[in-house]
């Protein structure tokens, strides 16, 4: 690709009305003094102040919290423990919002913290909830700087890196275009670090079992975030017809970079975005559950069938009624996703019985369905 082919790639970030900017650790904090990378940060406020005089509209996902609280509170290297990160993200996260307010000042703009927990965006009322704050922020024309609330997260319930909590948000909020700065330039055909002669993929039509290979393990030194949670932000984002693009962040002016050509990779939306709804069920970060089904069940969903006690083998895991589950045919494989109307222990009750049965075992009457087919995607063609 040429640097002319570059810079009409780049139009999908110019020309979106919402934009969602991601920002790794590794950008933030200096790795040998552990402050605030500044110069750098304030060369990211101007970016994104270009972008709010165009008239678009922008939402921070930031990452440092941990980053930075951790060396100011002089914690030792390696691996912190649960409240030990829990700490450093309450110091760091004032830290890091302080210098957002301090550096968008300058360009008269209202920035908004907003701290997300795992169940914000994956429990269906707080999901909307949620979605409504961003969407008010946003048309008071704030802009939103949102972190994981790692203080109160916890190892099960956390979302762990904010390229997939990045994912969301613009599905959230309908964005046209993420941009994940990070401090590698793209995706490759294989780690660069360990593969010189990788080939670097400037467009992606379509997450393929190939492209999601070549994600192998590549991860950086100071965020929590590899390849494999871009691609897995990736599949969310383009699902939710928002286009994607990996690029790195290291030099100043990060977002005029990529407009003016730098090297990066898209990810492309493909046409027809499933309803919004259906979109949120698939992108469920940890489905509570699974559900195993038969090789009849399996069929009847292909053909848009809802999913009936009766094709039901097992259920698996701790959910409640309107949880998300993931369904998995016999052979292990998740085949679809949806929303179960029933509790894991009413649900193993009932299975393989007729639905006329319910009323009977469970002593109430539910629905007919384990999974009605509206909130039901299939994940396999
Ligand atoms: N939420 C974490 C932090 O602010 C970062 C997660 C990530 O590295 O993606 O420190």
């Amino acid at each position: 690709m040429t640097i002319a082919d570059r810079k009409i790639a780049a139009r999908r970030l110019t020309d979106a009305k919402r934009v969602i900017i991601k920002v790794g650790s590794s950008l933030l904090v200096d790795a040998e003094k552990g402050r605030l990378n500044r110069a750098w940060l304030e060369s990211l406020a101007a970016d994104i102040a270009r972008l709010r005089r165009r008239g678009q509209e922008v939402i921070l996902v930031s990452s440092g919290a941990i980053a930075l609280g951790r060396r100011h509170l002089k914690l030792a290297a390696g691996k912190l423990r649960l409240e030990e990160s829990q700490a450093a993200a309450a110091v760091g996260q004032i830290r890091l919002a302080h210098a957002y307010k301090e550096l968008l000042d300058v360009h008269d703009i209202t920035v908004a913290q907003v701290l997300l927990t795992l169940g914000d965006t994956e429990q269906r009322r707080r999901y909307l909830n949620a979605r409504g704050t961003l969407n008010t922020l946003l048309s008071l024309g704030a802009v939103p700087v949102i972190n994981e609330n790692d203080t109160v997260a916890t190892a099960e319930i956390r979302y762990g890196d904010n390229d997939r909590l990045a994912a969301r948000v613009a599905q959230m909020v309908g964005a046209d275009c993420l941009v994940l700065l990070s401090d590698i330039d793209g995706l490759y055909t294989a780690n660069p670090h360990d593969h010189p002669e990788a080939q670097f993929i400037a467009r992606v039509l379509e997450i393929s079992p190939e492209i999601e290979a070549m994600a192998g393990g590549v991860s950086s030194s100071m965020g929590s975030g590899g390849m494999q949670t871009k691609i897995a932000a990736a599949k969310i984002a383009v699902g939710a017809g928002c286009h994607l693009c990996i690029a790195k962040g290291a030099e100043q002016h990060p977002l005029k970079r990529i407009e003016d050509g730098a090297r990066a990779t898209w990810f492309v939306p493909s046409s027809t975005p499933v309803a919004t709804r259906k979109q949120w069920i698939a992108g469920t970060l940890k489905p509570a559950g699974a559900i195993a089904v038969d090789e009849g069940a399996v069929r009847a969903l292909m053909d848009g069938k809802s999913l009936l006690p009766a094709g039901v083998t097992r259920a698996v895991g701790r959910f409640e009624r309107g949880d998300t589950v993931s369904i998995v045919g016999p052979d292990g494989a998740e085949v679809a996703r949806g929303i179960c109307a029933y509790s894991d222990s009413d649900a193993a009750r009932i299975i393989g019985r007729k639905s006329a049965e319910i009323e009977k075992v469970l002593g109430f009457r539910g629905r007919d369905e384990l999974v009605h087919r509206d909130d039901l995607v299939l994940l396999k063609a």
